[in-house]
């Protein structure tokens, strides 16, 4: 995530990057705070130094391939399932169902990557 920044930056010739906002899928359990505190640590003396990050979370998005339903992954309280599909977003396939058609054939569309949205940028 740094390294596409410092490139997009200096492509465009950036001396500062102002703010960034990054996307993070909700199933990537990453803390926010902990990503906040990696980018200081890691980008100390670059140009991302005083960079102000904006971390927004993505929801998890499911497509059902049997009737193309969508819908989002909102998991209500805390179960052992849902840890586990935190971790292994495979799993998602052993007990999650559409909720329209009950069909267990669905794709994962959103919610498993960090990526940059936007960059301020003065030169
Ligand atoms: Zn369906």
């Amino acid at each position: 995530m740094i390294s596409s920044l410092l490139a997009v930056a200096k492509e465009k010739g950036a001396k500062e990057v102002a703010e960034a906002k990054i996307k993070l899928g909700k199933m990537q359990q990453i803390d926010i705070d902990i990503l906040n505190l990696a980018f200081r640590e890691l980008t100390r003396g670059t140009l991302l130094e005083k960079t102000k990050i904006k971390v927004e979370p993505e929801e998890t998005r499911f497509r059902c391939r049997a009737c193309g339903h969508e819908w989002n992954f909102e998991a209500p309280g805390k179960s052992e399932e849902e840890e586990a599909i935190h971790f292994v977003p495979e799993l998602a396939h052993s007990f999650l169902r559409c909720p329209r058609c009950r069909s267990p054939d669905f794709e994962i569309m959103g919610g498993r990557g960090v990526w940059v949205e936007y960059i301020k940028i003065s030169r």
